[in-house]
């Protein structure tokens, strides 16, 4: 539906902005809109926002939106980008690529229903480079250009409008699109983020065309071809080919020729479509190109080659089958059979390579037969050797033998027929299925359906395929044609028969006119239609039309040549040839050849024009190719495209990024002064404006403290900091403590004294912040493990000593206090500030938008797992569980109801302990179960998909164990009968301990107090310390690459399953890690791999005794506790390939980008047994299946924050089952009701509480508020504790305001004589009360007292258009931030009324009222004496926000102090000190400087920053992965819950030889190479230096596409990037004048 503006429909225009600032606005206006969205796109994260609100990111039009921005001034403007359409955003770190198209060409542009086709005909990709400091290697940053670079242009089409990813009329609307034919699905995710997905097309690749024939009195009619390509194997020749393993084939395209008559807007259109396929043959094969051969050489996959191709022909059966399809067309037979044609052209003589693959095609087809999968879907292969018959016999005969061929199936399979109707009412008159469209005004009636396909292959799918795709298209165009009543008839002079369609005027009989004298009639039992000859008086069901059905089929050629109006058919042949230019283009990188025989209809005139039209087009498609870079480049930017392999690509980049919540409305909640205040108000630290930008403070003696009050509530985990000082470096401040909060009152100390080096200005300083530590946990563990000497690998697999930080979502306020670098009394410089976090998504959630009502059933889904909570997680208790007062509670609970269920409940086993003896048992089953029960070892299953979260929690058992002190004690049972007896700990019994403390849930912390207090050595106990060195560093090796194979393998199945409803799953999950106490099954296995190590531990010989499978490598039977798990053969299948890939030239190919030979290594399919798997590869299963838990526990955590943080918003209450989005919804319209046109200004979670206040036992939290009205019980309110007379409310309003008044929402309880408070309010701007004004001062009890309303509790269904409210109007309108809110309680429960204080008799209500003494005030349930308290449902602040002033850019006039001032010269330069020798160790993770004699003293050293970057994928996937929604519930990334940090020590040794601590940095994330300067907390003068590296390191990895491959020349396990080697020089500071080397 297009919006018009004068008349003509609007056109999607889109603007980028880039600022003076390089800050990026994105301006959409869309045909399909009126309006105008403003999207931002963050400087520092590239992430994209847009809050809907109206005259800030919404505007009735692109001017106003485009005034708003540069605020009326073009100078602001550095550039503008005008263009039609978004093709796709992604931040990638350093870069946001921003893909546009810039021109537009309509392809079809009448399609029946309306809607525009139109190809990208110039495309334009705009890098924003962004100011975070993500370490990215220069190989990622190559991938990222090309990915830039990715040529769109010509080759990609879409429809702004309805869904053409499916075969038209598509039932299902734009933004359901196909997922196998949209290429831009990763791209355009982030608007759909957004809630804008209309925002960005749905982009197909391929090729749309169309062709219009007669018109101006002839009879007008079109023909439009679209190809599309299917995206699931994406790739070029040499590295796309046959199938994958997400079970598509390379250059797989859909074709769709549709014919239609061109009719008036009002009329109803008939119309036919016709689909066939076409892609290389569904099985494993490939070529190789061998440098020697001219020819690639064919081979078939050795191992499964057809595994995949059932899947792949369900995928065309539910696509192309009638009975697959929810449509009944009453008069066509609802065919159970789905055939599927195979039009197979390949060269099959003997000798030709060809020929291999039509055997394997054959048998391929058997195979999918034998299988039995499909049993309604008919698969026919007819081989047609197309070059030998074209050679052998010519041109003619070929395409007639075809035809032979492609008769019966063509005719069975048939043919899309319909009308339609340009208004619903219309089309309820149509006979056939009805096809309504939300997109479509009218709709589609369909008279009969395609049952099935026919596909085509050649070698490539290209040259044989489209030639012979057209001769078997054009029969039915032909076909088509005639059922439409479009003559293609020649009569024997060789001039068309007159228009006999333009006589039957009209469309009632559907499959063309009917000769004079016939009558089209409905049968009226079957409905069915009928024809009456009344000429000879007869009926027929048939069609009386004088052209036989489908005749053109028995022609020869000649017979076809000379009967037809040729003029369509060649306009045909020409749409067939450009299609077939594209599509060798696409996939080959050259145009199309072998395409002669197409222009066969061609007369020899005609012929010369119709191919000079046609080679020009092919010319300029072939050099808009010209340039192509090899295969696998082109492949490697197709994968990008697509966002698959990105972490190959692109590893360091995570899907989700931070946001920067210091910003907009953000604001410093106690001002700071400059020296300078010349230099231009407030100062801008928190706003993004240039980088030079120096905001000099008034000298400090001590300390600069600085509180941020963040635009909205989240967990924090970075903060940059911009360098910015003068010439002199000295006055940015050294040292920086970071505290955080919800409030002032309640900031927890998450950094201290962090150094802060020196560098130039501009830096970006990136200090990742994790969550408080208890210090409790810290003295346990944690610290003690990094600082070990020899500690530098103790935690290479895996975070044994992980400290768990808490994790807060409603952080608001960040204290900053800054050290300065020189003590004294000097000035401190600082530039911009930013905090970035993750926030929930409030704005959805207040908002009812689909992504927030989604966000809470999440969260209550969380909250059901309450029980599973992680200890320490809870808001309300101690890190410690053994001292919890509820665990003990629910402690005694379990028990109870642990030891009942046992015996009681469906036979399970349930372990039950003994409180006194600590002891572990199991009670044996009374009865043994009847099923194989997965749960009679209470070991959770280890799913498929790693789903024992939602397995635990709906087991009653496992959850009463997942609890605390049953938990531990569990924990340390297993872990005594592990090291009793002097039993000595092996690795896996190691690893296996740590499932089962991750499977009860303990932290590490607590895990180690557990241990402690039975006097067990934590350390003892780490998998990490029990391996050799050499093999620790094999298996790290072995388990990162398991890590990626599964991310592939992963990445495959979810692809995988587009088009398919489900994929099968494995017997055995990718891990297959048995707990401690599941030892073989004995009985039939042959393996017997699992045996009981420790006579300790109670055995249980479980699990599925049926389950055997066979090892696919000594093909021994095997029970599923001695397999070893999918990984396993993914990894020895690598493994066994990179052997030999290393030893052949075919590297050389270019193929080792390729997914073809990569793809041959992820089948999945195989079983491998533990004893024919090698020792590393089990180890480095385990290695991967322990991060998988360490992760999926963080991701716990943060769920569990999210719903600690929802609830102390909305108090969703446990069980209470309202219904949120009705809350909002009335409330919505409440408050709209309420304001009157005003805003409301202190709304959460713009707005918030500075202060924590005192809120009583089961009471709703104090935010609630604030938060909008609707969410939360509606009955619910909050209140003070008893006997509290006085509370104070410090409102933060979301942005300075004018403020007109106050209202409160009156508690459901309604007002009692003793809790009326006495209500004051105060406004400011500074947090400090005493500098705020008064507003006014109100007594309730007047009001109360005069309104028996508000006396009585609220009904529980009443929902009043305006609820029970109380004013607080202010005389005037106040410009505020800050509203103070005191609410206080007479002392005496008197009923007598002091009078009201002089000064706000004027505002107050009422003041003249006498207090009415009636019977009925007096007898009103007031809560008695003490349990007086306050209470109040909301505060709803009004007014009006007032537009923040933008930064104008200081005058540079003003700023002469200033730049005179910065322009100071240095006090000291910095010398080089030249170390006489130097030494590497460990690793060359330690650095010895041995220093000449005469060395002045040091005074610090400059580090220039690793060359590493953090790889996003460190274990393989969980299931929580798949649903994506789930996975990012949080958006909070493991990289951020315990961030990865380096440090270096450095030590001096002195001439004792004796070894000091000179200091300990934490390095801050910067750009790889920048110079950081740190400074010695004193100068020192020494002998020899030593700088140690240590930290995360195992967190860091080399850039693995950088091209150098440098990556071995080091031995060792760790990244090269990580080296000191070359990285540090020491310094002095001298004197200016001193000669010496700067640094
Ligand atoms: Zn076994
Ligand atoms: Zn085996």
């Amino acid at each position: 539906m297009a919006f018009y503006s004068n008349g003509l429909p609007r056109e999607t225009s889109i603007v980028v902005i880039e600022l003076e600032t390089s800050e990026f606005y994105i301006v959409a206006s869309l045909s399909t809109r009126k309006d105008t969205q403003v999207i931002y796109v963050d400087p520092t994260t590239g992430v994209l926002s847009h809050l809907g609100r109206v005259g800030h990111d919404m505007f009735i039009s692109e001017q106003e939106a485009i005034h708003y921005i540069t605020n009326g001034s073009r100078l602001l403007c550095k550039r503008t980008t005008y263009a039609k359409a978004i093709i796709g955003y992604q931040p990638l770190g350093s870069y946001g690529l921003l893909f546009v198209a810039t021109k537009l060409t309509p392809k079809i542009s009448c399609f029946p229903g309306g809607g525009c086709v139109y190809t990208v005909s110039e495309s334009h990709c705009i890098k924003i480079q962004l100011q975070n400091s993500q370490l990215q290697g220069k190989g990622e940053i190559k991938n990222i250009m090309e990915l830039s670079e990715n040529d769109i242009d010509g080759k990609y089409y879409f429809c702004e409008t309805r869904d053409i990813t499916r075969p038209f009329p598509s039932r299902k609307v734009l933004q359901n699109p196909d997922a196998e034919f949209v290429w831009n699905e990763w791209l355009s995710k982030p608007f759909r983020d957004l809630g804008l997905s209309q925002h960005c097309v749905v982009l197909l690749q391929g090729f749309a065309v169309c062709q219009s024939f007669g018109g101006s009195g002839q009879q007008h009619w079109m023909v439009a071809l679209l190809a599309r390509r299917s995206r699931l194997h994406p790739g070029t020749r040499y590295l796309a080919r046959g199938i994958n393993s997400c079970f598509s084939t390379g250059n797989e395209v859909e074709c769709e020729q549709i014919v239609w008559i061109f009719q008036r807007a009002d009329q109803n259109v008939p119309f036919s479509t016709y689909i066939w396929r076409r892609g290389t043959i569904p099985i494993w094969w490939g070529a190789d190109l061998k440098l020697t051969a001219a020819e690639a050489e064919i081979y078939v996959s050795s191992q499964d080659p057809y595994r995949g191709s059932v899947e792949y022909y369900e995928r065309l059966s539910r696509r192309y089958g009638i009975k697959n399809m929810d449509v009944t067309i009453p008069n066509q037979k609802n065919s159970s059979i789905i055939p599927i044609l195979c039009m197979n052209l390949l060269r099959k003589g003997e000798g030709k390579s060809e020929s291999i693959l039509v055997e394997h095609f054959e048998e391929s087809i058997n195979y999918v037969r034998t299988r039995g999968k499909l049993p309604d879907t008919r698969i026919h292969l007819i081989n047609y050797d197309w070059h030998t018959t074209v050679k052998m016999k010519g041109e003619q005969q070929t395409i007639e033998e075809i035809w032979k061929k492609l008769k019966g199936p063509t005719i069975s399979i048939g043919f899309c027929e319909g009308n339609y109707f340009p208004t619903r009412q219309a089309l309820q008159k149509g006979k056939g299925a009805i096809i309504p469209n939300d997109n479509i005004e009218g709709g589609f009636c369909l008279r009969s359906l395609q049952n099935g396909v026919i596909r085509y292959n050649c070698a490539d799918s290209l040259d044989r395929t489209n030639a012979a795709s057209f001769f078997g298209a054009l029969q039915v165009f032909a076909e088509q044609c005639s059922r439409l009543g479009i003559n293609l008839e020649k009569n024997d002079f060789g001039f068309s028969q007159t228009n006999s369609y333009m006589e039957s005027s009209t469309f009632g009989g559907y499959t063309g006119p009917l000769p004079t004298g016939w009558e089209e009639k409905t049968d009226a039992v079957t409905g069915k239609l009928f024809y009456i000859n009344h000429n000879t008086r007869t009926t027929t069901w048939e069609h009386p039309s004088s052209d036989k059905p489908w005749k053109r089929f028995d022609m020869s050629f000649d017979q076809f040549k000379n009967s037809t109006i040729l003029f369509p058919i060649t306009k045909l042949s020409d749409l067939f040839l450009l299609a077939g230019d594209i599509h060798a283009t696409l996939y080959t990188g050259s145009k199309a050849m072998h395409s002669q025989i197409l222009n066969i209809f061609s007369n020899d005139a005609g012929k010369f024009k119709q191919l000079s039209v046609a080679q020009n087009v092919k010319i300029t498609v072939q050099r808009r190719f010209q340039n192509h870079l090899i295969d696998s480049s082109r492949q490697k930017q197709l994968e990008m495209f697509l966002g698959v392999r990105l972490f190959r690509h692109i590893p360091s980049v995570s899907l989700h990024s931070l946001q920067v919540v210091s910003r907009s409305s953000a604001c410093f909640l106690k001002p700071i002064t400059s020296m300078f205040p010349s230099a231009n108000g407030e100062p801008s630290l928190l706003s993004f404006g240039r980088k030079d930008a120096v905001w000099v403070c008034t000298p400090v003696a001590d300390v600069l403290e600085l509180f941020i009050y963040l635009a909205e509530p989240c967990h924090i985990c970075q903060l940059l900091l911009r360098v910015a000082h003068g010439v002199e470096d000295s006055t940015f401040p050294g040292r920086v403590d970071v505290r955080a909060g919800n409030n002032l009152d309640g900031l927890k100390l998450i950094l201290e004294s962090d150094c802060i080096p020196k560098c130039s200005n501009g830096t970006n300083l990136v200090i990742p912040l994790s969550g408080p530590v208890s210090p409790e946990d810290l003295a346990i563990t944690g610290t003690g493990a990094r600082f070990l000497a020899d500690g530098n690998l103790s935690s290479l697999l895996y975070d044994f000593e992980e400290l768990e930080g808490e994790l807060n979502f409603l952080t608001r306020v960040v204290a900053l206090t800054f050290y300065p670098s020189v003590p004294g009394n000097t000035p401190i410089t600082i530039g911009e500030i930013e905090v970035l976090g993750v926030s929930l998504p409030w704005r959805s959630i207040f908002t009812n938008r689909e992504t927030g009502s989604k966000f809470i059933e999440q969260v209550q889904k969380v909250s059901r797992r309450a029980k599973f909570s992680v200890p320490g997680e809870d808001a309300n208790h101690s890190n410690n569980p053994f001292l919890s007062g509820d665990s003990d509670l629910d402690y005694s609970e379990s028990m109870h109801k642990g030891s009942v269920s046992g015996s009681v409940e469906q036979n399970k086993v349930n372990p039950v302990f003994d409180l006194l003896s600590g002891e572990f048992l199991f009670e044996q089953p009374a009865v043994q179960s009847e099923m194989p029960n997965e749960a009679q070892n209470w070991t959770p299953p280890s799913g498929v998909a790693l789903d024992f979260i939602d397995e635990y929690v709906n087991k009653d058992s496992s959850d009463e164990l997942s609890k605390g002190t049953v938990g531990v004690e569990h924990y340390l049972n297993c872990a005594r009968g592990l090291t009793d007896k002097g039993h000595k700990l092996s690795f896996a019994e190691a690893i296996k301990l740590e499932v089962e403390r991750f499977y009860v849930n303990l932290s590490a912390a607590e895990r180690d107090k557990a241990l402690l207090s039975v006097g067990v050595d934590p350390a003892t106990l780490d998998p990490n310390r029990l391996l050799s060195k050499s093999y620790t560093a094999e298996l790290y090796k072995f388990a990162n690459r398991l890590a990626l194979l599964g991310q592939t393998a992963f990445e495959d199945k979810i692809i995988a399953s587009i088009g398919l409803e489900s994929v099968k799953n494995d017997a055995i999950d990718f891990w297959n890690v048995n707990g401690l106490l599941e030892t073989c099954s004995g009985g039939m296995c042959a393996v017997r791999a699992e045996r009981k190590t420790t006579s300790q531990l109670p055995s249980a010989s479980l699990g599925e005794k049926s389950l055997l499978l066979t090892c696919c490598h000594c093909e021994r039977k095997a029970c599923k506790v001695c397999c070893a798990g999918r990984g396993a053969i993914l990894l020895s299948n690598y493994i066994s390939k990179e052997i030999r890939n290393t030893s052949s030239l075919s590297e050389q190919s270019g193929s080792r980008h390729g997914r073809q030979s990569e793809g041959s290594l992820i089948s999945g399919d195989g079983v491998i047994c533990k004893s024919c798997c090698e020792d590393v590869i089990l180890d480095a299963i385990y290695v991967d299946y322990i991060r998988v838990l360490s992760s999926l526990r963080r991701r716990a955590r943060s769920d569990i924050a999210a719903k600690n943080a929802l609830d102390e918003v909305i108090g969703l209450k446990q069980g209470s089952a309202y219904d949120f989005q009705k809350g909002i919804q009335i409330g919505t319209k409440q408050l709209s009701n309420l304001l009157n046109q005003e805003e409301s200004l202190a709304e959460f979670p713009y707005a918030s509480l500075l202060h924590s206040v005192e809120t009583d036992v089961g009471s709703e939290p104090a935010l609630s508020l604030l938060s909008p009205i609707g969410s939360g019980d509606w009955l619910s309110y909050w209140k003070s504790p008893p006997r509290c007379s006085k509370v104070e409310f410090s409102i933060i309003l979301g942005s300075l305001s004018d403020v007109y008044g106050v209202m409160m929402l009156v508690s459901s309880c309604g007002y009692s004589v003793e809790d009326c408070p006495i209500v004051e309010i105060f406004a400011g701007n500074n947090i400090n009360r005493e500098e705020s004004s008064f507003m006014g001062k109100w007594d309730l009890n007047s009001l109360v007292a005069s309104n028996s309303e508000l006396r009585k509790p609220e009904a529980t269904d009443s929902k009043p258009d305006i609820p029970r409210n109380l004013r607080f109007p202010f005389k005037n309108s106040v410009r505020c931030r800050i509203i103070w809110i005191m609410l206080t309680l007479p002392l005496t429960s008197s009923k007598s009324i002091n009078s009201i204080e002089s000064g706000c008799n004027l505002l107050s209500f009422d003041d003249d009222v006498s207090f009415p003494q009636s019977n009925d005030y007096n007898s009103f349930n007031a809560p008695v004496g003490n349990n007086q308290c306050i209470h109040a449902k909301r505060f709803i602040v009004h007014g009006k926000s007032v537009k923040k002033e933008p930064d104008s850019p200081s005058q540079e006039s003003n700023n002469m102090n200033i730049r005179s001032w910065l322009d100071r010269p240095p006090r000291f330069n910095r010398l080089r000190v030249v170390a006489e020798a130097e030494r590497l160790k460990n690793n060359d993770l330690i650095l010895e400087q041995l220093l000449p004699l005469a060395t002045p003293p040091l005074a610090g050293f400059r580090f220039d920053a690793l060359n590493v970057i953090k790889p996003c994928v460190r274990c393989s996937p969980s299931s929580e992965d798949v649903d994506i929604l789930q996975s990012c519930l949080t958006r909070l990334k493991d990289r951020h819950i315990s961030p990865a940090v380096l440090y270096i020590q450095v030590f001096v040794i002195q001439e004792s030889r004796k070894s000091v601590t000179l200091g300990e940095y934490r390095l801050p994330e910067v750009r790889p190479g920048t110079a950081l300067y740190f400074d010695f907390p004193r100068q020192i003068q020494a002998r020899m230096i030593v700088f140690k590296l240590f930290g995360d390191l195992s967190a860091f990895s080399d850039d693995p596409n950088n091209d150098q491959g440098d990556s071995n020349s080091r031995d060792s396990v760790l990244a090269s990037g990580l080296s000191l080697s070359n990285r540090i020089k020491l310094y002095y500071y001298a004197d200016p004048n001193e000669l010496g080397r700067a640094i």
